[in-house]
């Protein structure tokens, strides 16, 4: 069974579109589980649930048989959203008959959900003729197989959809997670990186004629290399080996591969996807054999069709034309791709994978960069040029929007300008309450970039310096010499404020390429302060670029990520101090600078006080500290509803983190994200935190936020946030005390009703 279901899924990975695939389910489902029908309905834009596809009902009922939502025993499966089972379905009260089916002569029914990120994408359906219930095994091969081909239907759907869209262009929309705020609306460049198959932005082509020849053209350049590389090879291949060079030759012609794309460009595709469309098409049969040899061959496929793929996105890589408000989408997206387009013309980002604290996400922030992040069914291919929205703030994507909702974002983007002119006269102004509390405002760097916004911002210091950034934007560990030019820059243009320089924080998602950790549970695994523990000498060498960088100016302030205990605490300061005196005794003049822990994970919340006690300040890392007292994977899409850091739980966490880090004398602030969410500020500043640090975008209305409050009214406020039982109730109770004006504020622009 198990072999079954796995090649069912495959063989419908593969498949061409949504038709197919559906066909091949019903067709494989059929004959895996020997019954007499298997039909698929899935939910048509109206909420109906349309019969798409079955081996077994009367074909002329596809595309014409619909129930609604608990009509019929279809509806009601949808409705309940779970299996039925029945000996006989005639004698549920449910049962409703469609004689365009025929499906009179069957007795038995077993119909199963299809969900997908909780929503009934449609049902599954088997019949037989004889009246026996379906046996257990059977319910849970058709539940599995459901649950397996849930994701493939979705995205296949979407396919459809934009595909089908053409010119008619429609509106759809993608949901994904927030990943830095604000609106965007432009046009999309597909992002992938060079010659991958997956990866190719669907075109179409005028001038059929002149694509055909650059096709030619790029196969004459392919084929040169295959026959220079066989030559190469000659000496030390023997003749089967070489047969593949051969072989490689004839996949080429007309006659062949060649042959497949010239008639797709002639339908008017463009040469690279028509090509990938091939290629792709071809390595999923042969993976699908059962065949050993047969199956190898797909990596053969797959190595020419990159070798041919290069060929024809050399000349359009070249070419690049970014239009003015380019929307960067791709599958995942990385720091260097956002480098290619000129700053003025990039609008906005998605990425396919990665969540709202992937570094391209925190890049984004810190660059003022709507995103959205884990847009996980989007056919991203599809939508090459085409015109969207992206809405950082609620992490959708619009494709081909309508004129009402394009009139709306305009609304809310001519709204942000004011907003962001009638903050920026607050620069100068000091972050206080009406009642004259006073809360310094940081900010976290780790980009040059980010100190010109910051300092426009009116930010009094850095809460967080994210010295693991310089290093992910490099081919190997800077030298201790290019670290110290590196934080001297910080220092320097942030001197005489404060910068907090955090040592180096990798592992979890932030690997590096020159130094790979490959483990089955990163975000437990090897991060942080255990890495550079175990690597005194990667260590030692940024603290000595850290000390010598702050010679002369002395506003730094070293900070340890990830510390789970005080031995970690205890172990790091003896090499700082180690390097200290090293570079004192070498003729430095330095002082030593404020040692500080952040409380990350939730062993440091309980140990607060020992660590503070050690310490000179705490920093709340919050990112970190909601994901793992939520067990909520901070990069996972899939849980980003989960991630909630107004659960009681992290707002306990945080209060009782500030209490015990005063009891010893210590500062403390927060650097997570949340600091930089306005309601957010206020509960911390009551709370009683010292810093708060957060990105430069969000720092004029957390400045907003506060000087329209008293501390009384904040400290009343966290009383009442304090003794709600959920983040839904503590969500209420805030906007309740911080009014409606916040929700501007917050940036999360109302939207009208139609399209939540
Ligand atoms: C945090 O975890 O809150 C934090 C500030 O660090 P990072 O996001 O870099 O893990
Ligand atoms: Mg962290």
């Amino acid at each position: 069974m198990l072999n079954s279901l796995r090649s069912i899924v495959q063989e419908v990975n593969s498949a061409r579109d949504l038709g197919s695939a559906l066909n091949i389910i019903v067709q494989r489902v059929k004959a895996v589980m020997e019954t007499h029908v298997c039909s698929a309905y899935l939910r048509d834009g109206k909420g109906q649930y349309l019969l798409m596809a079955t081996d077994g009902l009367n074909q002329n009922a596809v595309g014409h048989v619909s129930l609604g939502l608990g009509e019929g025993l279809v509806g009601y499966v949808a409705q309940r959203e779970e299996p039925i089972n029945l000996e006989l379905a005639t004698a549920h009260p449910k049962y409703q008959y469609f004689e365009a089916t025929g499906e009179e002569r069957y007795s038995s029914f077993l119909g199963v959900p299809i969900i997908h990120q909780r929503q009934v994408l449609g049902v599954l359906v088997i019949q037989q003729v004889d009246s026996r219930r379906f046996d257990e095994g059977e319910e849970a091969f058709l539940v599995t197989m459901s649950a397996q081909l849930a994701g493939v239907i979705a995205h296949a759907e979407a396919t459809g959809v934009l595909k089908a869209m053409g010119q008619n262009a429609q509106e759809a929309r993608f949901k994904g997670v927030a990943g830095s705020p604000g609106i965007a609306i432009g046009h999309v460049v597909v992002m992938s990186p060079a010659a991958d198959l997956r990866g190719v932005p669907f075109r179409s082509c005028d001038d059929i004629d002149a694509e055909l020849a650059f096709f030619q053209r790029c196969l004459g350049s392919a084929r040169d290399d295959v026959k220079n590389l066989g030559k190469q090879l000659e000496q030390r291949l023997n003749t089967q080996e070489r047969a593949l060079f051969d072989a490689y030759l004839s996949m080429l012609d007309d006659a062949s591969l060649g042959g497949e794309v010239t008639e797709r460009i002639r339908q008017g595709v463009n040469a690279a996807y028509a090509w990938s469309e091939v290629i792709l098409e071809h390595e999923r049969n042969f993976s699908s054999m059962s065949d050993a040899y047969l199956r190898e061959r797909a990596a053969d496929i797959r190595d020419l069709g990159r070798r041919v793929l290069a060929y024809l996105q050399e000349s359009s890589q070249q070419s690049r034309v970014f239009p003015q408000n380019a929307i960067l989408v791709g599958e995942e997206l990385t720091a260097s791709m956002l480098g290619e387009v000129p700053k003025e013309q990039l609008a906005g980002l998605v990425s396919v994978q990665g969540s709202s604290n992937s570094h391209v996400a925190i890049l984004a922030r810190a660059m003022g960069v709507p995103t959205v992040m884990g847009a996980v069914d989007l056919p991203y291919t599809q939508i090459s040029e085409r015109r969207v929205i992206v809405d950082g703030y609620r992490g959708m994507l619009y494709t081909d929007p309508s004129a009402n909702l394009l009139k709306h974002y305009e609304d809310i983007c001519a709204e942000e300008r004011e907003l962001v002119k009638g903050l920026e006269a607050l620069r100068d102004l000091p972050c206080e309450t009406l009642d004259q509390h006073r809360v310094p405002l940081w900010v976290n760097t780790g980009l040059m970039a980010d100190v010109v916004r910051s300092l426009e911002r009116g930010a009094e210091g850095v809460g967080l310096y994210r010295t693991e950034i310089p290093f992910l934007l490099r081919e190997r560990f800077p030298s201790e010499e290019e670290q110290r030019l590196i934080y001297r820059e910080q220092l320097e243009a942030f001197a005489p404020h404060t910068v907090t320089m955090r040592t180096l924080d990798v592992g979890g998602d932030k690997s590096l390429s020159y130094f790979p950790i490959e483990e089955e549970n990163p975000f437990l695994g090897w991060r942080g302060i255990r890495v550079t523990l175990d690597h005194p000498e990667i260590f030692l060498a940024q603290i000595r670029a850290m000390l010598k960088a702050s010679e002369g100016l002395n506003n730094m302030r070293i900070m340890l990520p990830m510390v789970t205990s005080v031995g970690e605490l205890e172990s790091a300061k003896t090499l700082i101090y180690r390097a200290f005196h090293e570079l004192v005794e070498e003729g430095y003049q330095l002082e030593l600078p404020p040692i500080g822990v952040m409380i990350e994970v939730p062993a440091a919340v309980y140990q607060a006080r020992e660590l503070a006690a050690r310490s000179d300040f705490l920093s709340v890392g919050s990112n970190d500290l909601t994901q793992y007292l939520l067990a909520v994977d901070r990069n996972n899409p899939r849980v980003a509803d989960l991630y909630e850091p107004f659960h009681p739980a992290v707002l306990r966490a945080l209060h009782q983190v500030v209490r015990d880090g005063h009891s010893q004398g210590a500062s403390v602030g927060i650097c997570g994200e949340l600091a930089g969410d306005p309601a957010a500020a206020v509960l911390l500043m009551a709370m009683g935190y010292d810093v708060l640090s957060m990105n430069a975008t969000n720092l004029p209305k957390v400045k907003k936020v506060i000087r329209g409050i008293t501390l009384e009214k904040a400290e009343q406020l966290l009383d009442e946030v304090m003794a709600q039982e959920d983040a839904e109730s503590v969500n209420r109770c805030l906007e309740r005390g911080l009014g409606s004006g916040l929700t501007r504020l917050l940036g999360m622009p109302e939207l009208p009703e139609v399209i939540h």
